[in-house]
């Protein structure tokens, strides 16, 4: 083939790629927003059975299994309409100034509840004076919700996970004219073999390591996380020691002038 036939026909390939990528991607929307109001409905009327009369103690047993299947369901729909939006390129991020240990402290209060179960110690170290961040509000609580969640889910009980947060410092060729603050979520929980360490941040990877496989999950927090970061200008990285502990952190911009606030 000379190569005029041969650049013709890898540009028709391409298209064709990014045809089934955008109907795979269209698909995934119809669907997931198709699912949200009937099972909007099964949580609500599950919810309502429990208030509307009394129930015995198995019949609330099926409720509860209800209820944990449906958040179960509700979270992989979300989860799928994100990974659909991100790769549409149609994620529509609200930057503004954030103060991160207010976001912080709205995370890891939502958290409390799973921490408390598992008698797991959530320490934070986040400076109260730390400069602003520039990001999304609602995407920087769900990359912080994702990682203190899968501290607790991946510890076991009585272990301890801790939230810090400081000034990035980059190294000078990595120096672009932004500072960055660096945020890390370590834990003291089973950590990640070094084969699976190859792929946490592929979409629907689950380990199949026992421990982590008694867990529920959906194997697309981590892609998301990792998508949502670096959309936002920041990168996240991750060392893992197997059986010891994890810890991942990530980096977002500062807001502008907020290099000169409070130095660190
Ligand atoms: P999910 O938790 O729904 O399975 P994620 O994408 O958040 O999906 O994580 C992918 C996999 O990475 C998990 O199934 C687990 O094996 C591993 N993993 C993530 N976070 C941790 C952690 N803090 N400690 C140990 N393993 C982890």
């Amino acid at each position: 083939m000379d190569n005029a036939r041969l650049v013709k026909a890898l540009q028709a390939a391409k298209e064709e790629a990014e045809g089934a990528n955008r109907a795979k991607s269209d698909f995934i929307s119809l669907v997931s927003h198709e699912l949200k109001v009937p099972i909007t409905a099964i949580k609500g009327y599950a919810d309502l059975i429990g208030r509307v009369g009394q129930v015995s103690e198995s019949q609330a047993n099926f409720l509860k299994t209800i209820v944990v299947n449906v958040e179960h369901m509700t979270r992989l729909i979300s989860d799928l309409s994100d990974i659909s939006r991100i790769e549409g390129g149609r994620l529509q991020l609200d930057y503004t100034a954030i103060s991160l240990p207010e976001v912080v402290e709205e995370v890891t209060f939502s958290a409390g509840k799973q921490v408390q179960e598992k008698e797991q110690e959530l320490q934070v170290h986040v400076p109260a004076d730390l400069p602003r961040l520039w990001c999304d509000r609602t995407r920087l609580t769900q990359i912080l919700t994702n990682l203190v969640s899968n501290a607790s889910k991946y510890t076991p009980p009585g272990g301890q996970i801790t939230v810090e947060a400081r000034r990035y410092q980059p190294s000078r060729d990595d120096h672009q004219g932004v500072d960055f603050i660096q945020v890390s979520v370590q834990d003291t929980g089973i950590g990640i073999s070094p084969e699976d360490q190859q792929r946490i941040f592929d979409e629907f990877f689950r380990s199949g390591d026992r421990p982590a496989r008694q867990t529920p999950g959906t194997g697309l927090g981590l892609s998301i996380t990792k998508k949502l970061v670096e959309l936002q200008g920041g990168s996240i990285w991750f060392e893992s020691e197997y059986r010891k502990g994890s810890a991942f952190h990530f980096t977002m911009p500062l807001a502008p002038g907020g290099q000169r606030q409070l130095p660190l």
